[in-house]
């Protein structure tokens, strides 16, 4: 691979979240009952006319600040051309030669060194609907409840140049749009999509290599494996002395290749032209100053915060201000209790621990800030340990339940009384005369092994402190 470089340029789509569709006023909501949510507009009956959703305007605006864009004062929707049964319309309604937004850029920062990506464009249009292809059976449904439902489509310059890269652009786009409230970036629900275009040319070369698009890539783990993939499948090509195709590919995710699926098309054969029934989208100076003044904090400003205010180091505070869920609930939990340092380690630790292991989003999150800053204070003041901290926060995660009162009601209290400690060493000391010797013979090491014996006996509550003190006193005797 070190012959070659790979160029990588990625068009995500972002499902708006608006309460009315693009052009009509049928809910734009997930997982309803098929063809529920439809009318003659997004049905593409005859003789109906759209009319713009003013929201979606202001949606794809705040994304557009986000990213340093112009936002074109003027702006138009065109038909995009093609025949798909989930598009009863025959059209896309997209932008094409005048869309809402161009020339932006956002800064990532990968194994220490920041990098900053263009984007080319962002402009708004309207979504599918789906066919869905039941199991066994010689039939397929079309749902028409996503068709016309508001999308923005932010392009990149093909300016990143490894799998890892990629992977960083799109996060710190999926973060944004979830700071902004635009949308609800679920990946698996299709609401942030991508599409990434990958070439590779000879190191070094300023020319551009041809492309293949690689599509079904709904996470952040199959956009990494698929692009990594790609890009060895072209060096194998050119090192055959072959050429790459331009071609749409799809990735396998249970094989990890990409396989082909069609040729690609051309712009001209989406035979592109104005929608004769919307008029101009035009944005004034107020609407722009408005959207200005009320963006609400995004990520990049707030890991600098974290790190200002709070104290964090910078991975820390990373991790935390990424997410719009886990910030909010960091900083409020550090208002009410400010050791953030300790609040921000429950929370990277146990915590992230458990959503994983759950497989829980952030948003579904229930631990309240008030818990949250309890629980590191009763830590602190050595009401329980850490270890008992970190056991009881599936219980804090069903909400409704308030640190102290729980561990007290349930006897976890940390045990600092020397008399009981004492009585557990000395158990612990007397059932294990081998290790006891080899301690005294200078395997100090062992020490380790007992502190575990002594916490096991007191069930974890045994203030650590206090279990070294004497265990160390009694095995020295
Ligand atoms: P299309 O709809 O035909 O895919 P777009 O202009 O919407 O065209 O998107 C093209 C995307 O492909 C952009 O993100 C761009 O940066 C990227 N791209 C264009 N040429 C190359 C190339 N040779 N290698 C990698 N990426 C490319
Ligand atoms: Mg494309
Ligand atoms: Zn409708």
């Amino acid at each position: 691979m070190s012959d070659y470089e790979a160029v990588i340029g990625l068009e995500v789509h972002v499902h708006l979240a608006t309460e009315s569709k693009l052009f009509c006023a049928c809910p734009n909501s997930f997982g309803d009952a098929p063809n529920t949510n439809v009318c003659e507009i997004c049905a593409g009956m005859p003789g109906v006319l759209p009319s713009l959703n003013r929201k979606a305007v202001e949606y794809a605006s705040r994304m557009a600040l986000a990213v340093n864009a112009k936002i074109n004062s003027h702006s138009r929707f065109a038909r995009k051309n093609y025949f798909y049964p989930d598009m009863p319309k025959d059209y896309q309604i997209s932008q094409f030669e005048e869309p809402l937004c161009e020339h932006g850029w956002l800064d990532i920062t990968v194994a220490g060194k920041t990098k900053r990506i263009g984007i080319t464009r962002i402009h708004m249009e309207d979504d599918a609907g789906k066919n869905i292809h039941p199991q066994g059976e010689k039939i397929s449904l079309v749902d028409l409840n996503r068709a016309g439902t508001p999308l923005i489509e932010i392009v990149s310059e093909p300016d990143l140049s490894s799998a890892e890269e990629a992977v960083a652009y799109l996060k710190a786009l999926h973060a944004m749009v979830v700071s902004l409230g635009i949308s609800n970036g679920n990946m698996e629900e299709g609401s942030f999509r991508c599409d990434a275009n990958v070439s590779i040319r000879p190191r070094g070369s300023k020319t551009l290599g041809t492309r293949t698009e690689l599509k079904n890539l709904n996470s952040f783990r199959h956009v990494q494996k698929a692009i990594e993939y790609e890009i060895s499948r072209q060096s194998d090509v050119l090192e055959d002395g072959d050429k790459v195709v331009q071609e749409t590919r799809l990735y396998d995710a249970v094989r990890n290749i990409t396989l082909t699926m069609r040729s690609k098309e051309d712009t001209q054969d989406y035979r592109y032209f104005p929608d004769p029934d919307l008029t101009p989208v035009d944005i004034s100076e107020e609407e722009l100053a408005r959207w200005k003044a009320t963006q609400p904090e995004l990520p990049q400003a707030r890991l600098a915060r974290f790190m200002e205010e709070w104290k964090l180091p910078q991975a820390d505070a990373a991790l935390l201000s990424a997410d719009p869920c886990l910030a909010t609930l960091f900083e409020r939990a550090a208002r009410i209790y400010p050791e953030a340092r300790k609040i921000a380690n429950l929370m990277i630790g146990p915590l992230l621990r458990q959503l994983n292991e759950q497989g829980l989003d952030s948003a579904e999150l229930k631990l309240s800030p008030e818990a949250l800053a309890e629980l590191a204070k009763i830590i602190d003041s050595g009401l329980i340990s850490a270890k008992i901290g970190a056991d009881i926060f599936p219980e804090l995660m069903q909400g409704n339940i308030m640190p102290e009162d729980y561990v007290n009601s349930r006897g976890l209290a940390q045990v600092s009384d020397s008399a009981a400690i004492e009585a557990a060493v000395k158990k612990v000391v007397e059932a294990n005369p081998a290790e006891v010797e080899a301690y005294r013979g200078g395997k100090t090491k062992l020490i380790s092994f007992f502190v575990g014996q002594v916490m096991r006996e007191t069930r974890g509550k045994a203030n650590p402190a206090v279990v070294n003190e004497i265990l160390t006193r009694l095995l020295e005797n």
